[in-house]
Formats: C-alpha cells, structure tokens, sequence
C-alpha cells in the first residue's frame, strides 16, 4: 500500500520540540487516484479512529469518492520509536513528521489545525499554543517564563512527498 510522507521544515528558536499528540486533528485534503477529483472538503481524522471494513482490516478514514464512487481510506502509521515530533536537532531541515498509509486517494494538502504540543528548551509546555499563518508559512511566538525567554518558530512549512510501496 502506498505510504506518502508529511515532511516538515522550520527555524526553532528556544523551543526543543513540536509534536502532534494521538488525540491531534490531522485535517487534509485527498485526491481520488482512480478519478483524480479531490475532496470537497478537508477531512478530519485521528490515529485512534477506528474504521472497520468488509474484510475486516481497521483504518482511521473511509471516505467514499462523490465522483467515481470508490471507497478508499487512509491511515496514520504509527512508529514507537519516532513519534511525529519535529526537534531542534532537525531545524532547520525537511524531517518526516508523519506517514499516512493510504489506498485509493492520495493526501494533496494539510490544513494545520491548533492543538500541536510545542515544548519550550527549558521543558515549559505552552499551552493553547497556535502556528499562525503568514500566508506560505506558519509561525509561533512565546515567551519562555522559566528560561525567562522568548521563544519562536518561524518559517514553519511542510510538503507531501511522493509515495513509496510497503509489501
Ligand atoms: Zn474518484
């Protein structure tokens, strides 16, 4: 099955790590493979829902194409031992931040919603903590209260890379 690849890049300053939780809201938009139209809307999903299908496998997205009628899905792949976290030790490279097994559509764009944990250098968690759009990239700014700090992330940006097959 396909495997496409959310990749991020950013400039991290005084914070350590940006993670999306199991309870994060992935919302992206799909390309139908077979007939090419794309979703009208973003979808929301999230690595701990549980779709059960006729053959019996679990995904965390069906969706049923309105144009040629084909059922696909698509699901988070989980790997324990890199969770989708983008650190300082990767800034300010491309560093995958989450797969998506999908089969049948293709993820075409990711519509970032709040709710990404962001954690200070100094271990403080900010909370209610937002990426701001500034158009082509996304951006934070806080202040670090036991660091007595400010903090940033700037030119928050990602890309969709090209799938590769899992057998
Ligand atoms: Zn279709």
């Amino acid at each position: 099955m396909p495997i496409f690849t959310l990749e991020v890049r950013a400039h991290l300053d005084g914070v350590a790590s940006v993670t999306a939780g199991a309870d994060y809201d992935w919302m992206l938009w799909f390309t139908c493979t077979n007939c090419g139209e794309k979703t009208d809307n973003a979808l929301v999903f999230h690595e701990s829902d549980k779709v059960e299908q006729v053959r019996g496998a679990v995904v965390n997205l069906q969706v049923k194409c309105k144009f040629c009628e084909r059922v696909n899905d698509a699901s988070i792949v989980t790997h324990k031992a890199s969770p989708h976290t983008y650190t300082s030790a990767y800034a300010p490279d491309w560093h995958p931040f989450c797969e998506f097994e999908a089969r049948g559509m293709q993820p075409a764009a990711w519509e970032m919603m709040p709710g990404l944990a962001i954690v200070g250098e100094s271990g403080v968690k900010f909370d209610e903590s937002v990426l701001e759009s500034t158009g082509s990239t996304y951006e934070f700014f806080g202040y670090d209260e036991k660091a007595k700090a400010s903090v940033s992330i700037t030119e928050w940006e990602y890309r969709i890379t090209s799938a590769r097959s899992r057998k």
